[in-house]
């Protein structure tokens, strides 16, 4: 007989992933947990555009991401090092919506809660739970600091960039975050009839006089709706780590690069004239890597979204991704499930993870990191400087246009 604290589904995080884990699972009559170290669901804003896939429609209602959506850019623009070269403009080829995080969360709460998913806000999790080698559960520090545990058929560790659960089992993250700035502003200066869709600007290692070994970035800046904006700045460091002109920095030097960009980068800085912010934080997105192993040792806890790794750099693949992980996970998952137990054995989590990595979004995922990587290669570490960089810019768009 299983106790009151037992579920089938264990989630750590409630971000994106989690929540569609938790949708996922609930609808399909299953007992779910959500457990979030915040106070509320998605406590800190992170994407705030995408791509609009079925999946979405089946999460959130149909159409609901265009429902939401005041922006709905046809087109990215590139610019290229100091805005010197005509920006080029680069087709999407899916529609896509830029929308407000809160809203999309909230709404995303709000379903699983009529699902009956329970929610334990304010409970940090602290540890995996083994038996026998196997995850059956998780350690967590409740609203009262007091230290609880609950147990489960499965853990699914959506608990992002720097998951709790995956660094336990020896995730090594530093290998797969990049450092980005996050903003937030209203009053930008915007004309959102002539400017609606991304920007996005290459700064390549060397080209800041006020920070010359500056690691190679793009800064961009996503029209939200009306005067409001999403901007930031993205340290590429998968090619970092190779090149000796580069110096890793830390975060108050990137808020320092970050308040120049602001203020004097050609092109970039007209749009912050007279903005109010309404946050500004610097955080990490995976972009660097991706785990080789999805389930954890020896089974009970499964990586999923940003804890697993690799996202792509444009703004539009994050918040899908782990998604539709989520869904794949919890469908390959429900198959397994019968009579509230799990087969954990050996021959079982090499089934599931051949599924896994036979699914149409593993695979999207690995050839976006390589093509991803080798595109990164060939701007920031072979063409490396600004001037050879805008030389071959028109070459560089019209790969960027093949490639997306
Ligand atoms: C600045 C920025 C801009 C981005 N822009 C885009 C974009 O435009 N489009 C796009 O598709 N993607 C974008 N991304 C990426 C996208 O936001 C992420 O890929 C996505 O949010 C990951 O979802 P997740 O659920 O895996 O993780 P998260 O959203 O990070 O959620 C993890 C959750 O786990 C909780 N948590 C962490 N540790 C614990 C613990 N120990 N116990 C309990 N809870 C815990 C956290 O509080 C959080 O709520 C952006 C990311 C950043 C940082």
């Amino acid at each position: 007989m299983k106790s009151s604290d037992f579920y089938n589904f264990i989630i750590v995080g409630a971000g994106t992933a989690g929540l569609t884990a938790a949708i996922i699972a609930a609808r399909k009559g299953y007992s779910v947990v959500v457990l979030e170290k915040g106070a509320i669901a998605g406590p800190k804003p992170r994407g705030e555009s995408m791509a609009h896939y079925s999946l979405l429609d089946e999460i959130l209602g149909k159409d609901y991401l265009q429902s939401i959506a005041e922006v709905k850019p046809s087109h990215r623009v590139y610019h290229s090092p100091g805005d010197i070269k005509p920006a080029g403009n680069i087709d999407m080829k899916v529609p896509y919506y830029f929308f407000e995080w809160r809203t999309l969360i909230d709404h995303m709460v709000d379903i699983a809660n009529t699902l009956g998913v329970k929610f334990l806000f304010n409970s940090e999790v602290l540890k995996p739970i083994e038996e026998n080698d196997i995850c059956t559960g998780v350690e967590y520090r409740n609203l009262k600091g007091k230290n609880q545990t609950v147990f489960g058929n499965v853990v699914l560790a959506c608990d992002g960039y720097s998951s709790t659960i995956g660094t336990f089992y020896n995730v090594d993250y530093s290998k797969i975050n990049c450092p980005i700035v996050k903003f937030l502003g209203k009053n930008a200066n915007i004309n959102i009839e002539k400017v609606s869709s991304p920007q996005l600007y290459f700064i390549p290692n060397g080209i800041l006089d006020y920070a010359p070994n500056f690691p190679p970035s793009v800064a961009y800046l996503f029209p939200i709706g009306g005067k409001k904006v999403e901007a930031g700045l993205m340290l590429r460091m998968t090619q970092a780590f190779k090149m000796k002109t580069v110096k890793i920095p830390n975060e108050e030097e990137i808020m320092d690069v970050w308040g120049n960009l602001k203020s004097r980068y050609p092109g970039f800085n007209e749009f912050f004239e007279g903005i109010k912010t309404e946050y500004e934080a610097s955080t990490v997105m995976p972009n660097a890597g991706l785990v080789k192993n999805f389930i954890l040792g020896n089974g009970g806890a499964i990586l999923i979204g940003d804890s697993a790794g690799f996202i792509d750099a444009n703004g539009s693949s994050g918040l899908y991704f782990g998604m539709k992980m989520a869904q794949v996970w919890v469908n390959l998952i429900s198959e397994s499930l019968i009579d509230n137990e799990f087969d954990w054995s050996e021959e079982n989590r090499k089934y599931l993870s051949k599924q896994f990595k036979n699914s149409k979004i593993y695979k999207n995922i690995k050839s976006s990191y390589k093509l991803i990587g080798l595109f990164e290669w060939m701007i920031f570490k072979k063409l490396r400087t600004g001037k050879r960089i805008n030389r071959f810019w028109k070459l560089i768009m019209w790969l960027l246009q093949v490639a997306s």
